[in-house]
């Protein structure tokens, strides 16, 4: 299959859809696995939380070597973190950057405790990443965690095309595809927040 956007959001969404079903293919540790000398080819790029419930590899039935994956609390595009995804793009050629958000996010829920002022950031590198959520949460965000982690991720895609030239030009050429998306906790379903660019009628994810 040719390295292609529409080809890895297929890929993702079909193993997203066996990971619902029940019906993974990659959900047993085989013996190839050990090896890890081969070059990574990873079919997308996902940003998204470091919390343990969501992990991408298997959400998207993938295996070691299909997704390069960057996570921190709040899957914010910051530093490193932008750094990260414009080396998937520009020396891994991943032509699909996906911000990944989720429902219940521990990192969205203690920014709106902070922002209520029923709590304080415990570290000052804590508080960093309170100071890059807190703002973002305004009107149903400010108490409602599922449509806070979405906000999030959208503004996290905003993020990216400020400050990252060469994946804000690749999106503008169709090379790459930016999109986000959220983790249903229920089921383990990942629903679009946002549309392909070149098929403004996709399947339902
Ligand atoms: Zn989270």
């Amino acid at each position: 299959m040719p390295r292609s956007a529409p080809n890895a959001l297929n890929k993702l969404l079909e193993g997203n859809r066996r990971f619902v079903d029940g019906t993974r293919v990659h959900d047993e540790f085989r013996e190839d696995h050990r090896n890890l000398t081969s070059p990574q080819d990873p079919v997308a790029a996902v940003l998204t939380c470091a919390d343990a419930r969501v992990p991408p590899l298997e959400l998207f039935d993938l295996t070691i070597g299909d997704l390069f994956e960057v996570r921190n609390a709040g899957h914010l595009a910051r530093g490193p973190s932008v750094g990260s995804l414009e080396f998937a793009v520009i020396h891994l050629g991943v032509r699909l950057v996906l911000v990944l958000a989720h429902d219940d996010c521990g990192a969205v829920k203690a920014a709106q405790a902070v922002k209520a002022g029923e709590a304080e950031p415990q570290t000052p590198a804590i508080g960093c990443i309170m100071e890059s959520i807190v703002p973002l949460l305004e009107g149903p965000g400010d108490t409602d965690p599922s449509l806070a982690a979405e906000t999030l991720a959208l503004a996290q895609l905003e993020r990216i095309r400020e400050v990252s030239d060469p994946i804000r030009r690749a999106e503008e050429t169709g090379d790459v595809w930016l999109l986000a998306a959220l983790v249903e906790h229920h089921g383990g379903h990942v629903r679009l927040l946002t549309l392909p660019p070149r098929d403004p009628s996709p399947r339902t994810p």
